[in-house]
């Protein structure tokens, strides 16, 4: 069995116009970025290397590179990796994995932009000197108590520190031996000069530089003094030639910053106008989800998952491994556009796209999940009778599945009801069903244990019923049931999937997520399907009739023993 059916017809939606293209429109017809042998339209995705990437980050990246397709421009792929305590080439690596994965790349014409801040901390510290020398920086030695009582809040103007105006030589020298590792950490700050009496708290004389002695996952033990975030993403932004920093609401406190230090840095010949702009976006928040960092891992530490690729985790790795496809995610996030305004967005969105995307393309195969015997007593013993059925029933070019039909057969358990409710269609004693691709058939009865359970329903077949042959159409049945033969079918593990978390907003307004846990997540059934499945290979995804989408899964599925994962029901379960 071969991967999905290719389709491209939802793959690249048409871009829907939002605040962004609108912006972009503008500066495009203003001639605002042109400049020579750059396109004018450069933006970023600039993920700290600290963990996994999640859902929150997918809308980030389809937006980014959406953008840079779109107007024919590029976006890069930038590690701001500033924090050395909390970063790992483990994180760099997964990124460019998930970031692939969704389609895009920082390959543009041949030319690599993937860049990493700590490529730039000789140029960051260089301007950091500018800056002492401006008058614009300089080192403050107070206590770190001392520093947080002196910046004020949002009531109370800050206080000036007693190190303000020290001589840019003395801050100078001192920067360098902050350099040199001759302090300790946290005993000098390098931050900039702006205004402690704003009433932004960012530009209340921010930090730019610290001492950290930590070893950098690329650079070493290079440097003992970093870069703060907000000090090094506005001016990686510039050197990078970026003209469009999206980034989400919450920064928007901080853009006064990114212009002050880019605007001063371009005063002092680092940049050339025009320079990169901030804008920012809603993030988001999605339905029965956690995003936060700090919650997912406390779901892999505390083994609620089974690691950050837990097929119900929100993370790239996790959606990727439960079956969804990149094309989906990118039908999501242009679904969901983008907008200045927070608000939700219902899982069952991302499910819809998912449908949307598999209905087309996905090959349908049969698996029952629940299984039960149904016999046929007056099958002939030890035959087996070929059957066929379309891969795909709006795809006749694909051919067809081979499997076949005998005496013993597998049924689901919910097919069957010995006194049946009103309104039942499939089997109960007397009634006739068809088994689908198969013959129509008649319920006789049904065998029990000692205690009352079902554990095989008789019924007897039609000959002249077959499905595909003339006779078939004298059979008029409601029940349409799937079913596999027992001779040829293969056993597998399926694990059903559903939602991790059973409230809504897991983690708003203080509640505790841990104890909103969904303790049907994940239930595991032996299951049995169709023969052609022992030749599944992971990651291929199909739509089991009835059932929904389901994915061989890419880590323990292996040929002849297929393990797979639901993505999705064929219907939306949680609607109210
Ligand atoms: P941290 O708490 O470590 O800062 P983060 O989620 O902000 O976590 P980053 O690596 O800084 O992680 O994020 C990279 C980019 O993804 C940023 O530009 C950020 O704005 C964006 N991003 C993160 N979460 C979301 C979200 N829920 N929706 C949209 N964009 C997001
Ligand atoms: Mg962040």
């Amino acid at each position: 069995m071969s991967k999905d059916i290719k389709n491209n017809d939802n793959a690249t939606p048409a871009p829907v116009s939002n605040f962004l293209r609108a912006i972009i429109d503008n500066d495009q017809a203003a001639g605002k970025y042109t400049r020579d042998g750059l396109p004018n339209v450069i933006t970023r995705f600039p993920p700290e290397p600290n963990g996994y990437l999640h859902i929150g980050h997918a809308k980030s990246i389809c937006l980014n590179f959406g953008l840079a397709r779109d107007y024919a421009g590029r976006c890069h792929l930038r590690f701001d990796d500033t924090n050395p305590e909390k970063e790992d080439q483990e994180y760099v690596d997964t990124i460019m994995d998930s970031v692939k994965w969704l389609g895009f790349d920082w390959n543009n014409k041949g030319e690599e932009h993937l860049h990493y801040a700590s490529d730039y901390f000789d140029r960051l510290y260089e301007i950091a000197e500018y800056l002492i020398g401006a008058g614009l920086a300089y080192v403050d030695s107070q206590s770190a108590a001392d520093m947080a009582a002196n910046r004020g809040d949002f009531s109370k103007p800050g206080v000036n520190s007693p190190f303000r105006e020290r001589a840019p030589a003395e801050s100078l020298d001192l920067l360098r031996r902050m350099k040199a590792g001759e302090f300790k950490d946290g005993e000098h700050i390098l931050r900039a000069k702006i205004d402690m009496a704003s009433p932004n708290m960012n530009l209340r004389d921010p930090a730019i530089y610290r001492i950290r002695h930590a070893h950098h996952h690329r650079t070493g033990d290079k440097w003992c003094i970093y870069p703060m975030y907000d000090y090094t993403h506005p001016l990686s932004d510039a050197i990078e030639n970026i003209t469009h920093s999206i980034c989400t609401l919450e920064f928007q406190d901080h853009r006064p910053f990114y212009d002050w230090i880019i605007e001063r840095a371009a005063e002092g010949g680092f940049f050339k106008k025009p320079v990169p702009q901030q804008y920012e976006f809603a993030r988001l928040n999605l339905t029965y989800v956690v995003t936060s960092k700090r919650k997912l891992r406390q779901l892999v530490e505390q083994n609620i998952v089974t690691g950050w690729d837990d097929p119900r985790m929100p993370t790239i790795v996790g959606i990727r491994r439960r079956g969804y496809t990149p094309e989906s995610l990118q039908l999501f996030c242009e679904r969901i556009g983008v907008t200045r305004s927070d608000g939700w967005i219902d899982y069952s969105t991302l499910e819809g796209c998912l449908r949307e995307d598999l209905d087309p393309k996905a090959p349908r195969a049969t698996a029952v999940l629940r299984p039960l015997k149904l016999i046929i007593d007056n099958f002939p013993e030890g035959e087996n009778i070929a059957c066929t059925a379309p891969i795909h029933p709006h795809h006749p070019e694909l051919g067809n599945r081979e499997f076949t039909i005998g005496k013993e057969l597998w049924i689901e358990q919910e097919d069957f009801m010995e006194e049946p409710v009103k309104g039942y269609f499939r089997l109960f004693p007397g009634n006739k069903v068809r088994l689908r691709y198969g013959y129509v058939v008649e319920c006789t009865g049904c065998d029990k244990d000692e205690n009352g359970n079902v554990i095989a329903v008789h019924c007897n077949y039609f000959a002249d019923s077959k499905s595909g042959t003339e006779g078939s159409a004298n059979y008029k049945v409601k029940g349409n049931l799937h079913w596999v033969n027992a001779a040829d079918a293969l056993e597998a593990e399926v694990r059903l999937y559903d939602r991790l978390f059973t409230d809504a907003n897991p983690d708003a307004g203080g509640k505790d997520f841990m104890a909103l846990l969904n303790p049907n997540a994940l239930e595991v059934v032996r299951a049995y399907v169709e023969p052609g499945l022992a030749t599944i290979t992971p990651d291929t995804r199909l739509q089991f009739e009835r059932h929904g989408y389901f994915v061989a899964d890419r880590v323990d599925s292996v040929l002849g023993k297929p393990v797979f994962n639901r993505v999705t029901t064929l219907k939306d379960s949680w609607a109210k």
